[in-house]
């Protein structure tokens, strides 16, 4: 069973995705991301494949039931599987610039392909790295949801950009930007800056920003995408030197949302968040009461005191 769901307090759109079919049998041992086990018959280099068990799917069932008590909709979208690289070891961290800068390049077209069904309002594409973090498998590789509606997070960043926009004729973040202390950032360059921002929520977060105002990650020329492949594998070396340990993370990105008709181009600063779900070494930062019931975070570090950490962590 397959179905969206609508929270009658929050309005807000739940996934019910209960099917699961048997995984299939492999040898011990075995990845299945590795070329020739079981995902990919082949070598490959870069590869891009339908989730074999998608919350969201082209095909999802028709709603049928009618008498039912909150509203449904189809679970109607994409999840999509991005491998990064055919070689197991290999991740960001120690990944060449090159390569990620292809990835991005796949990125580019996963958003411009799907951005042309009119029913996907948001691309969402993300990386879970580690087991805590509910990553199953360790070869390097990303996912994708495409969604027919904007995420509750989504909705909250365009509305609120938005209504700051109409107050001040700005983009926040450019705002931000313009000002941010030193204190906060962690590197500089010729088109990105990454940063602790002080408005952190996990106490690792760090954010990469484009320092021109772009809204996809589309907008960006070659030379600018470059140079994002070098800040993203750079954050992620900070954070396995930082600690000594392969660190597990959340990355995520914001492009605009597509197919809604609005223009977000004035408004929304495409970013990159990477949350490690971790405070230390060997603590676990929960999504606790206060952070899952009130969706209020409390940070326990200070974002310019890890700023500070991660800046050392390569130097
Ligand atoms: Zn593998
Ligand atoms: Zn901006």
């Amino acid at each position: 069973m397959k179905e969206l769901r609508r929270n009658p307090i929050t309005g807000e759109w739940v996934i019910v995705s209960s099917a699961r079919s048997a995984r299939p049998v492999l040898p011990e041992n075995a990845c299945p991301l590795c070329p020739g086990v079981f995902e990919l018959e082949e070598d490959y280099d870069l590869a891009v494949f339908d989730n074999r068990f998608p919350a969201l799917s082209f095909d999802a069932p028709e709603i049928t039931e009618e008498d039912s008590i909150v509203e449904k909709a189809r679970a109607f979208g994409k999840c999509e599987v991005i491998m990064y690289t055919s070689e197991h070891e290999l991740a960001v961290p120690d990944m060449p610039v090159k390569q990620l800068a292809k990835l991005i390049e796949v990125w580019c077209d996963r958003y411009r392909d799907l951005s042309r069904n009119k029913d996907l309002k948001y691309i969402y594409i993300f990386e879970n790295r580690g087991r805590e973090v509910g990553a199953t498998l360790d070869h390097a590789h990303g996912q994708l949801y495409a969604f027919p509606y904007l995420p509750p997070r989504v909705e909250r960043k365009v509305n609120y950009t938005r209504e700051q926009y109409f107050l001040n004729g700005n983009c926040t973040l450019c705002d931000m930007l313009k000002n941010i202390p030193e204190k906060n950032i962690v590197k500089k360059g010729h088109y990105f800056v990454s940063l602790v921002p002080p408005y952190a929520r996990f106490p690792y977060e760090c954010h990469i920003y484009p320092l021109r105002h772009v809204s996809y990650l589309t907008d960006l020329t070659g030379e600018e995408k470059w140079e994002l492949a070098e800040f993203i594998r750079d954050v992620a070396k900070r954070y396995d030197w930082l600690f000594e340990e392969k660190f597990p993370y959340m990355m995520m990105l914001f492009s605009a949302p597509y197919n809604t008709d609005e223009l977000y181009d004035e408004f929304f600063h495409f970013h990159i968040e990477f949350n490690p779900p971790k405070r230390s070494k060997d603590k676990m930062k929960w999504m606790a009461s206060v952070e899952t019931g009130s969706w209020n975070f409390i940070n326990p570090a200070s974002p310019e005191e890890v700023a500070r950490e991660l800046r050392e962590a390569l130097d």
